[in-house]
């Protein structure tokens, strides 16, 4: 490896080398995984993947479950320098009809069970290539690789090569490709090991999606930059990860599974005892579950904040104050600003826009020249669409939102899309869709609508047409039909007072 190699594999190689023996990963089912296993099964379908077609810079896109080999397939398109396209395994056919078409794979991976629904699109795109990969790791990616060699050479990557492609849905309703590189992945990387200071003797009871940068690089990069092992559970189930949690030394979380552990009786200091570190972040986590995790546990949940667009920008610290409500301090390498609605810097305390400038920051949107523009300032601070502020000892505060986004349970849901399907169907006038507070997921999903004259609206027709069209997450919890929708003097639906009204609806 040269110094100018930025492929991430590159960087992992070091402890694959040193750790060969050792076990990287063990399942559910206690399969258990060796960095050398993973080595030898990451070359075998990188040289697979060549072999299909794929060249690098072009993107595969993997709609499956969590599993050891959706890992490797992962870890196969860094090294071979392939841009990995994560789907989300609750997408609709009309969800996925968007990111195949615009992402332009070369290469789909699929569930057998979604063969139905993704042969038709890759049909529509032109995509030759769909290969299969269940939840159990069977499936004729694995079956056609296996002749394939066991050694690869890692194919180098500049800082600037996409490593790859995420989508954020976007206020307006049109998903934009987040285009992150391997200079971006790495510096964050290196990062988030040494300011959390995970070493070969860390755990990690990893329990995240791996389709969102949560599970996927930052909880990931850590362990394989680090030589750590870990706990590789398929979802967060609260009596699975109890069961986990004694042998782990760090955990990573959104807020939701940290208060689903605190419902639990079961979930005591003791079943923390080897624990480190708790990690939150993808959501604010209250300050009333801090104060009881620490209660409970005695631990502060370190808070950080991050997003897809740029990875963590900033942490509360391993050494020194985690103050509750805060997301801690920006990481060495990151400036963040907090300005005006003109740009001006503000000071100390104010509350402001939160603009971020980094090695971390994504290097645009996937062909959206305009969008990517618009997005980041003349000196390259990228605007979040986040509120902060900063105190005098630096520590950043999320305080709220300029971007129309609803976080449940962890997962992004932009009001727009709905807006839009619900909007198209029949006797609706217009619709507001809003985010109230729920005590499990955060905010949960609710529809408000006017319907057109004479019109009969049944909640559950609505539910159940949303349903067939958009992933479970997104689809309201509850569908409220008002005379009119509260406007401004500018006729803009004011969201504000939606909220207001109906903030005690779920909880
Ligand atoms: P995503 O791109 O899915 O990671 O979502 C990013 C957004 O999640 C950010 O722009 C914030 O609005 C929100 N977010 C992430 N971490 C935190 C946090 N610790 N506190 C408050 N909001 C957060």
């Amino acid at each position: 490896m040269t110094t100018q190699d930025y492929n991430l594999y590159n960087h992992f190689s070091t402890q694959i080398d040193m750790f060969g023996d050792k076990t990287l990963l063990k399942t559910e089912e206690e399969q258990s995984y060796s960095y050398g296993d993973i080595d030898q099964e990451t070359a075998r379908l990188a040289n697979y993947l060549i072999r299909t077609g794929a060249k690098p810079g072009d993107r595969i896109s993997a709609q499956v479950e969590k599993s050891p080999q959706a890992l490797c397939l992962y870890l196969a398109c860094l090294r071979a320098g392939l841009v990995y396209h994560p789907l989300n395994p609750a997408y609709s056919a009309h969800e996925l009809d968007y990111f195949i078409g615009n992402a332009e794979p070369t290469i789909i991976v699929c569930d057998m069970a979604k063969l139905q629904v993704i042969t038709p699109l890759a049909k529509a795109f032109h995509i030759a290539n769909i290969l299969t990969l269940n939840a159990d790791g069977a499936g004729a990616l694995i079956d056609n690789s296996r002749d394939c060699s066991t050694e690869f050479e890692v194919i180098p990557r500049s800082e600037y090569d996409l490593a790859a492609l995420l989508y954020s849905s976007g206020t307006t309703g049109v998903p934009k490709g987040i285009k992150l590189t391997h200079g971006n992945l790495l510096s964050n990387a290196k990062s988030l090991t040494q300011i959390w200071g995970f070493t070969e003797e860390d755990h990690l009871l990893h329990c995240l999606p791996t389709f969102h940068v949560h599970g996927l690089f930052i909880a990931l990069n850590c362990v394989l930059l680090s030589g750590a092992s870990m706990r590789w559970l398929p979802a967060f189930k609260t009596d699975i990860v109890l069961k986990y949690l004694p042998e782990s030394t760090v955990m990573m979380g959104v807020p939701t599974y940290y208060s689903r552990l605190l419902d639990d009786p079961l979930f005591t200091a003791d079943v923390g005892r080897n624990i480190r570190l708790f990690i939150s972040g993808s959501a604010p986590l209250k300050e009333e579950t801090f104060a009881a995790f620490k209660e409970r546990t005695g631990h502060c949940i370190l808070e950080r904040y991050g997003m897809t667009e740029t990875n963590i920008n900033t942490s509360n610290p391993l050494d020194g104050e985690r103050k509750s409500g805060t997301v801690g301090l920006p990481l060495p390498d990151v400036d963040i600003r907090i300005v005006d609605d003109e740009g001006s810097p503000l000071a100390t305390g104010e509350i402001g826009n939160l603009q971020v400038r980094g090695p971390n920051v994504f290097s645009g949107y996937w062909r959206m020249p305009e969008k990517t523009d618009e997005a980041f300032t003349e000196n390259h601070f990228f605007d979040t669409g986040d509120k902060g502020q900063i105190d005098a000892e630096g520590y950043v505060s999320i305080v709220g939102r300029t971007k129309d986004l609803i976080i449940s349970g962890g997962l992004n849901i932009y009001p727009k899309e709905i807006e839009i399907l619900i909007d198209n169907l029949p006797g609706v006038n217009e619709t507001a869709v809003i985010g109230v507070p729920h005590s499990d997921f955060g905010e949960a999903v609710v529809a408000i609508l006017v319907k057109t004259q004479g019109a009969t609206l049944k909640e559950d027709q609505i539910i159940a047409s949303l349903k067939s069209k958009i992933a479970n997450f997104k689809v309201p919890k509850r569908i409220i039909v008002l005379e009119e929708l509260p406007r401004n003097a500018m006729g803009k639906v004011q969201k504000n007072i939606l909220r207001e009204r109906y903030e005690n609806l779920l909880s």
